[in-house]
């Protein structure tokens, strides 16, 4: 890995003319509407500069440049946030997509992955030496945004969260000072990295800690809608017992042919002779309708969901919630809510939690919600903007109906129109207070605040 000088550029030094590094592009440029579109089509911001670094120098300039001259700067990852927090209006964005290069060292079984990577890129780096690390369940999420906000993927209950498996990070700070955190530089930040979100500053550079995987198991297991309401009661039964080498998310979604359904949709990590019996009881219930579970390579699982629940460009209105527990009324609860569903493009995702997620203490990374059973994503999404308004009710409507059984948000599923109090509430108050401080030490102006932001000063009431 090629060590980072830690350099101080002190605030006088701030050159108004700095030229700007890598390729910048300006509202008029043929290029800048392609440079400004995000995964949720809904979001139509207009930065009055893009600017597409190329290394943790070009960032560092791109920081300094944009206090120079006084403009908000806003870092763009994979792009995926459904919030829109990659962009901001009139502001210079540090857009990260050519920084996507990935090491593998298979001996010391890490990976050193550039600040604008994808899972993609992760997966087929790590998968060429048989090693994997917990990523996102779309390949084409950024690496960025989804390890500082925790990480939820279908290696998690084997071996936690993306963050959690967050070794080292590269950082440019607000002030243009290019550090490391780790457990033996800035270990504060680093526990602020894993989870904290995109505050402390622009990371050029994740390390992550690696572990064997050969191939996995995953699938489709399809049923009617109709069955949907004891089909959930089963998973939430089968899920209490899953070993951690097995994980289930279960979604109410429509087929490619318009029926809506009910799909579970089972990863297994585990050794290969075991998976016949660990996924049976899962495969015969029912019975499905389809049963498409099969042995896959693991990039391959990582791109399975990628065009049906996941293309870019559509508008969407994304909610999240942690849930203690299924419970009936809550199963009843989206069951109903997706038979009412106002667009067919809508989705519910539950995804099982638990297994190594749960064993990490609750202070020992800034990521909270150790204790949740399920996450629950719910997504409206529609072709004609027109339209939102009713989609958006929509997805209100089933936020406010699993209420009873919400623990609290995950901060890389708060939606556009979600406010401090929804991010304080997602990391809660212990944390949050914790989290200050260190936005306190590292960017006490706020620099960094097109985030799922932690104020600077707050003071707890
Ligand atoms: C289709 C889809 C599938 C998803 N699946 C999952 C999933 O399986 N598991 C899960 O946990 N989440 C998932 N998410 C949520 C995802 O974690 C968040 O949307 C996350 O913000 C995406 O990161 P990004 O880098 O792509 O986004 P961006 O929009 O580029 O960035 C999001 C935020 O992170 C900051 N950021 C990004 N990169 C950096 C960096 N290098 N340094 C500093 N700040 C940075 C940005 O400034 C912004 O505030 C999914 C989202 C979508 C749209």
């Amino acid at each position: 890995m090629e060590p980072l000088t830690t350099a101080t550029v002190p605030m006088s030094s701030y050159d108004p003319t700095a030229v700007l590094p890598g390729t910048v592009i300006r509202p008029g440029d043929a290029s800048y509407d392609d440079a400004r579109r995000l995964w949720n089509g809904m979001i139509d911001r207009r930065p009055a500069l893009i600017v597409r670094c190329r290394d943790a120098q070009e960032v560092r300039a791109a920081v300094v440049a944009a206090r120079a001259r006084g403009l908000p700067v806003a870092v763009r990852g994979g792009g995926h946030n459904a919030a829109g927090l990659a962009l901001c209006d009139d502001g210079l964005v540090i857009d990260l997509s050519q920084m996507r290069g990935v090491t593998v060292d298979p001996d010391a079984r890490t990976a050193r992955v550039e600040g604008g990577a994808t899972w993609a890129d992760v997966d087929a780096a790590t998968q060429a030496h048989g090693l994997a690390v917990t990523g996102g369940a779309i390949s084409t999420t950024g690496v960025g945004g989804l390890t500082l906000g925790g990480g939820i993927g279908w290696l998690m209950r084997r071996q936690g969260l993306a963050c959690d498996n967050l070794v080292a990070a590269e950082l440019v700070t607000a002030d243009g000072h290019a550090v490391r955190a780790s457990d033996h530089e800035n270990p504060d930040l680093l526990w602020g990295l894993r989870g904290g979100g995109g505050n402390f500053g622009v990371v050029t550079a994740f390390t992550f800690r690696l572990q064997p995987l050969d191939g996995v198991v995953s699938g489709l297991l399809v049923h009617p809608l109709a069955r949907a309401k004891e089909v959930l009661r089963f998973y939430r039964e089968f899920t209490r017992s899953a070993p951690d080498t097995l994980t289930v998310f279960a979604g109410l979604l429509t087929s490619p042919e318009g029926a809506p359904i009910c799909a579970l949709i089972p990863s297994w990590c585990g050794p290969a002779e075991e998976a016949e019996a660990a996924l049976r009881p899962l495969r015969e219930f029912g019975p499905p309708l389809a049963d498409l579970v099969q042995p896959m390579p693991y990039v391959a699982q990582q791109r399975l969901l990628d065009d049906g629940m996941a293309p870019s460009g559509f508008q969407v209105y994304w909610r999240g919630e942690f849930l203690r527990a299924l419970t009936d009324e809550t199963i009843d609860a989206l069951v109903d809510a997706y038979a009412a569903a106002t667009s067919p493009l809508s989705v519910l995702v539950i995804e099982q939690m638990g297994g190594a997620v749960a064993r990490v203490p609750r202070d020992a990374t800034a990521f909270p919600n150790r204790d949740a059973a399920f996450n629950l994503a719910m997504v409206g999404r529609w072709t004609d903007p027109a339209e939102r308004d009713v989609h958006v009710r929509w997805v209100r409507d089933v936020h406010d109906a699993v209420r009873p059984s919400a623990l609290g948000s995950y901060v890389n599923y708060l939606g556009v129109e979600e406010g401090a109090d929804r991010v304080r509430g997602a990391y809660g108050d212990a944390t949050y207070a914790r989290l200050v401080a260190l936005k306190n030490a590292w960017d006490p102006e706020n620099v960094f605040r097109f985030n799922q932001n932690v104020a600077p000063n707050w003071r707890l009431a």
